[in-house]
């Protein structure tokens, strides 16, 4: 089996376990590898790592299955993690079921499942997959049978068509994996509520599930409240916000598709449609024209999309969120709340507090977190993989200085 060779002292964080190599550790490679195929990672004196996919093209030449040397990458070693991770949401939720409270959820969650590069959710009776990485996509074909296998739901999507998979050398793909073709949307049950996902087209899998217990608990803050969600998608908060007794919603989002969707699961949930008003429009400039307008709101969602997809692009995407969160301040009214996300990875918490800090001074306002709101468990984060904790949000309350 080929093996990467460490430079000299470049072992150390493989010791503490993260599962990433980049490039510029390595010195040498011993043997030929393919794509995706597992090699051995030896520090420069010899001593065994950890086994890892090897992926030549990308930045992260190796990402690591196990540290454990007597284990074997077959299809036996990828049963035992898939089951882990499956058996942990299982365990964690209800069982999932059309009836059940919770019917989508996440099953394995890539890096913190310990299973590089690989998401799978579950929507009803549909899997859908999503492959990040060379080491995955090697393995492929027997991953989709070990999660058929393991949960017994014999339909599964692939939406591998992402552009971080250029980054490993994989083309982009989506398409029917296993069962037949998908033609109607499929309709979930997140905390009560029903929502129609559109697995082939819609964004990530078709939902945002990170944003579950979020939507429950901004739920609890609506009633009476005259709101705003900014980056709306198909409905998620604007739905929870009519639930928990919102006297009006305005709803922005940039996709046409997305509100039209939004729409129907609002009457779907025979939700009052009259309180909301939908606006397909780009949110930087809405809010702008709310602001001229002197339009003002008890609550504010803002949940951007990904404004940077790694660190490198974090002083643009700081602007960004910068912007949004200083305009949000001034639309709120006094005691107003805010809450704002940012599911960037490149952005830490700790900096995205020094962002909407940073707003909430040019908004002259006197701010404070009420809640720290992150990711639902079933996205976990594994203590050595800092990386995994990608979503933060701020429950913010704010007063005119
Ligand atoms: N809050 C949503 C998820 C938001 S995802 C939920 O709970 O489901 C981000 C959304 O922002 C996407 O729907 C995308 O279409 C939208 N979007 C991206 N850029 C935008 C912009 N400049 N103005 C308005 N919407 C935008």
């Amino acid at each position: 089996m080929a093996s990467l060779i460490l430079k000299p002292g470049r072992e150390k964080s493989l010791l503490k376990h993260h599962p990433w190599l980049f490039s510029g550790a390595i010195g040498a490679l011993d043997g030929d590898p393919l794509l995706g195929e597992t090699v051995g990672i030896n520090s420069a004196s010899g001593d065994f790592l950890a086994w890892a996919a090897y992926s030549p093209h990308s930045q992260i030449r190796a990402r690591v299955w196990s540290w454990d040397e007597k284990d074997v990458i077959d299809e036996e070693f990828l049963l035992g993690r898939l089951s882990r991770a499956i058996s942990e949401r299982q365990s964690n939720y209800s069982q999932v079921s059309g009836n059940n409270i919770q019917s989508a959820m996440r099953l394995v969650h890539a890096e913190s499942d310990n299973l590089p590069g690989l998401i799978i959710d579950r929507y009803n009776d549909t899997l859908v997959m999503q492959i990040l990485s060379a080491g995955i996509e090697a393995w492929r074909e027997t991953i989709i049978d070990l999660a058929v296998r393991i949960t017994h739901v014999e339909q599964v999507y692939e939406r591998s068509d992402v552009d971080v998979r250029k980054l490993e050398g994989l083309p982009l793909r989506s398409g029917v994996l296993r069962g037949e073709e998908i033609s109607q949307l499929v309709q979930i049950n997140e905390n009560g509520l029903l929502f129609f996902v559109d697995i082939r087209n819609g964004h990530k899998t078709g939902f945002y599930l990170d944003q579950r217990v979020n939507r429950a608990y901004i739920r609890n803050l609506a009633c009476d409240k005259e709101t705003l969600d900014c980056f709306c998608y198909t409905g998620g908060f604007t739905a929870n916000l009519l639930a928990g007794g919102a006297s009006s919603v305005v709803a922005i989002d940039s996709s046409v598709e997305a509100i039209q969707l939004g729409r129907k699961n609002v009457s779907s949930n025979s939700l009052p449609t009259e309180k909301v008003e939908w606006i397909n429009g780009d949110v930087f400039y809405v809010l702008r024209s709310f602001r001229d307008a002197r339009r003002s709101f008890d609550l504010i969602i803002l949940d951007p999309p990904k404004f940077a997809q790694t660190s490198a692009q974090s002083g643009k995407a700081s602007r960004g969120y910068k912007d949004i969160n200083l305009l949000a301040l001034k639309l709120l009214r006094p005691g107003g709340l805010l809450a704002t996300f940012s599911c960037s990875g490149g952005i830490s918490e700790d900096l995205f507090q020094k962002i909407v800090a940073g707003a909430a001074l040019d908004a002259e306002v006197d701010a404070k977190i009420l809640s720290r709101l992150h990711q639902a468990p079933d996205h976990p984060t594994a203590l050595n993989f800092p990386e995994g904790a990608y979503l933060k949000g701020f429950i913010i309350q704010a007063f005119p200085i």
